[in-house]
């Protein structure tokens, strides 16, 4: 019997990542073909899993462990490549976030936030996950205020 076809009780979907353990996160194929040249994305199945883990060299995984490296990414974002922007929807970079701290504003962030909302948003093939970057834009804002 094919295991692939057998269904585990225990199995609540979670995967992690074969090279650092990092809970993955679960990514459809429209993402899978946005983010990968064709010859890598061929490599993994109809869906896969993004490993979120800054420092880790997995851009995607499958069940069968087998993996994309996270530099082949067509479309990076922070903090997976350090020098990649937050949000590559709209091309927000961490230089923006640290100009509305210094200014002691939040007018570009909500900016994004709003825009993040709009039909302009193409979180599902823009960004790594497939999700919304805006929660990385957040954290990265509080840390940063909370430094200032
Ligand atoms: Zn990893």
């Amino acid at each position: 019997m094919n295991k692939a076809f057998v269904k585990e009780p225990e199995d609540t979907g979670d995967r992690h990542c074969p090279r650092c353990g990092s809970l993955g996160v679960a990514v459809g194929s429209t993402t899978l073909d946005a983010q990968l040249p064709p010859d890598e994305r061929r490599k993994l199945g109809e869906s896969a899993w993004f490993c979120p883990y800054p420092r880790c060299e997995v851009g995607y995984f499958d069940p069968f462990d087998r993996w994309v490296g996270s530099d082949l990414l067509l479309h990076p974002s922070y903090p997976k490549d350090p020098t990649a922007p937050l949000c590559p929807c709209f091309d927000f970079t961490c230089e923006q976030v640290e100009a509305d701290v210094a200014e002691q504003s939040a007018q570009r962030v909500k900016q994004l936030l709003a825009r993040s909302k709009s039909p302009e948003a193409r979180c599902t093939t823009m960004s790594p996950s497939g999700q919304c970057c805006m929660p990385e834009v957040q954290k990265y804002f509080f840390r940063l205020r909370g430094q200032a």
